[in-house]
């Protein structure tokens, strides 16, 4: 069986997020956020499958590619976007999917993924 998460630990801690906490769990219970781990140079690209397709994410920066982080994050009136929050506690309870490539692949792989956003840009936009 596997564990439930500590539901009651992560309210303590992230509860004040409020509507964004709950977003970003149900990313984390969908194994919405992925981790791509490049060999031999380990290096990582962490992913979270949103509502609006895949956004890259990074929590050293931190950074995500969504609308929410550009304008309010970037813009001071928000602190984090629920992506963020989801990778945070997808680290925490260690719940992620982590898909390997070869350092081959890196490249490619990213190029693909910003094409996707950019693509996924201009649908919003024409709208
Ligand atoms: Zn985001």
């Amino acid at each position: 069986m596997i564990p439930e998460p500590d539901y009651a630990n992560l309210y303590a801690q992230y509860g004040h997020y409020g509507k964004k906490l709950e977003k970003a769990l149900r990313l984390v219970m969908s194994r919405g956020v992925k981790l791509h781990r490049f060999s031999p140079s380990q290096r990582e690209i962490w992913t979270v499958v949103g509502r609006e397709g895949d956004q890259l994410v990074d929590e050293s920066q931190p950074y995500c590619s969504c609308r929410h982080f550009y304008y309010r994050v970037f813009g001071g009136k928000d602190d984090l976007c629920y992506h963020l929050l989801g990778l945070r506690i997808a680290k925490q309870i260690n719940k992620y999917d982590t898909v390997e490539f070869i350092d081959l692949e890196y490249l490619p792989f990213l190029e693909l993924l910003l094409k996707d956003m950019v693509n996924l840009g201009k649908e919003r936009n024409s709208r």
